[in-house]
């Protein structure tokens, strides 16, 4: 067992932290106040390789393992989760889906310039009425004699969605079958028939955008259908698997965030004569904070490390997801309670740590659902 990482991990831990340090915390505040997308920042992170950290080289990538992702991801949380969320999109929901069922002109057309940084990427599963059960999807691409499809409806609470120019779409193809009815497929936001409702006011990760998609008889052509007709489910569960990688690493990162600023703060806060770091009652929140934390990396790591040895890492996806959002979240609340008074206010970063932290139990799968795909799992009862 080997818990050391290897130089190229370490390299772009290092290029991340960088970057999270120099470029985006100074604006982190800025970001969440006003809501502004943080474009010139995607850029940054784009030619630093990233917007694409599993994409091989010859598709405009780093060409690292999930273990660099995690440990990237991680960094750029920490310094502010709305660019961690963005990065997230682009990296394993729009890249990895292609990459693993794309054709070779799909991968050099639409993983390029995502994986560059140079555009925007985003996912577009959910509806309105469908999000938790995906298969009730309403949104219906119409196949033509021509074998193009006619796609119309809605897609909601799509992130990068105001500002992405390329999404991977998810329609019912043949509402009979199901699961097995819907098709994934790559859609231009610069064509006809693409339309964007207002950008949501959102709790926390203010700056990454995120709105409702509209399609009117927006038309697919043939080769813009990812993987086969029918198999939409499938790839969308599959995307979902490693972006919990993703949402896990984000979640490790807020949570590291909140737990440095109060390791910061007992050591210099004084009540009753003495830093309140050497109150006990504050000892056991910083030991429990720490053991959730490192708790909620290896299991993060473990996932990563499994999918990069090409083996099956779908419950433990789950697992890192699951421990790790709660975590956060609960680390974040005692964030706030140790800083007093000051963990309420927006002059501390504090209470940003606990509104992001939030949105990490609900996107990518709940907490629920997570509970659920782990149970089946280990039960093997549906
Ligand atoms: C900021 C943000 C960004 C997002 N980005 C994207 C994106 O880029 N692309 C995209 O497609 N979607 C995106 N989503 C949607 C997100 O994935 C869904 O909100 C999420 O999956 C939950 O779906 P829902 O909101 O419809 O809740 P529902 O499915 O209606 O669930 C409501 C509640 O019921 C519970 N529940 C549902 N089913 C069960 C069950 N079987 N057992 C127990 N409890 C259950 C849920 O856990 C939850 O607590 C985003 C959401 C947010 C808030």
């Amino acid at each position: 067992m080997e818990f050391g990482f290897n130089e190229e991990q370490l390299m772009i831990q290092d290029v991340a932290r960088r970057i999270a340090r120099e470029k985006i915390a100074p604006s982190a505040e800025h970001h969440d106040r006003t809501g502004e997308f943080p474009l010139e920042n995607i850029r940054v992170l784009g030619e630093n390789g990233l917007m694409g950290i599993e994409v091989p080289t010859e598709y405009g990538g780093a060409g690292m393992d999930p273990v660099s992702y995690v440990l990237a991801m991680v960094e750029v949380a920490a310094a502010d989760a709305a660019h961690s969320t963005i990065m997230s999109v682009n990296n394993s929901l729009f890249c990895n889906g292609i990459l693993t069922h794309g054709t070779e002109a799909q991968k050099q057309k639409y993983v390029r310039a995502i994986a560059e940084g140079s555009e925007i990427g985003a996912f577009a599963l959910t509806e309105p009425q469908s999000g938790s059960d995906a298969t009730a999807m309403r949104c219906r691409a119409v196949k033509q004699a021509d074998g193009s499809f006619v796609v119309n409806g809605k897609k909601s609470w799509i992130t990068s969605g105001p500002v992405a120019k390329y999404i991977v779409l998810f329609a019912m193809t043949d509402p009979d079958k199901g699961s097995r009815g819907i098709t994934a497929f790559l859609i231009d936001t610069a064509r006809e028939g693409f339309g964007r409702g207002k950008t949501e006011p959102k709790l926390g990760i203010r700056a990454s955008a995120t709105c409702e998609i509209e399609f009117n008889d927006y038309v697919v052509q043939p080769d813009e259908v990812l993987g086969q007709e029918g198999e939409g489910f499938k790839i969308a569960m599959g995307v979902l698997d490693t972006g919990r990688i993703g949402i896990a690493s984000q979640a490790v990162g807020i949570a590291r965030a909140a737990y440095e600023a109060t390791i910061a703060y007992v050591k210099e806060r004084k009540a009753f004569g003495a830093p309140i770091g050497t109150f006990q009652m504050t000892q056991a929140k910083i030991a429990d904070m720490k053991c959730k934390l490192d708790a909620s990396l290896l299991l993060t790591l473990r996932a990563a490390w499994l999918k990069g040895q090409g083996r099956k890492f779908s419950a433990e996806a789950a697992m890192a997801k699951l421990t790790a959002s709660e975590s956060a979240m609960w680390i974040a609340h005692q964030a706030v309670q140790i800083h007093g008074g000051m963990g309420y206010s927006k002059e501390m970063p504090v209470e940003r740590y606990f509104r992001d932290a939030k949105i990490t139990e609900i996107y990518e799968g709940t907490s629920e659902i997570q509970r659920l795909v782990i149970a089946r799992s280990e039960t093997g009862l549906r």
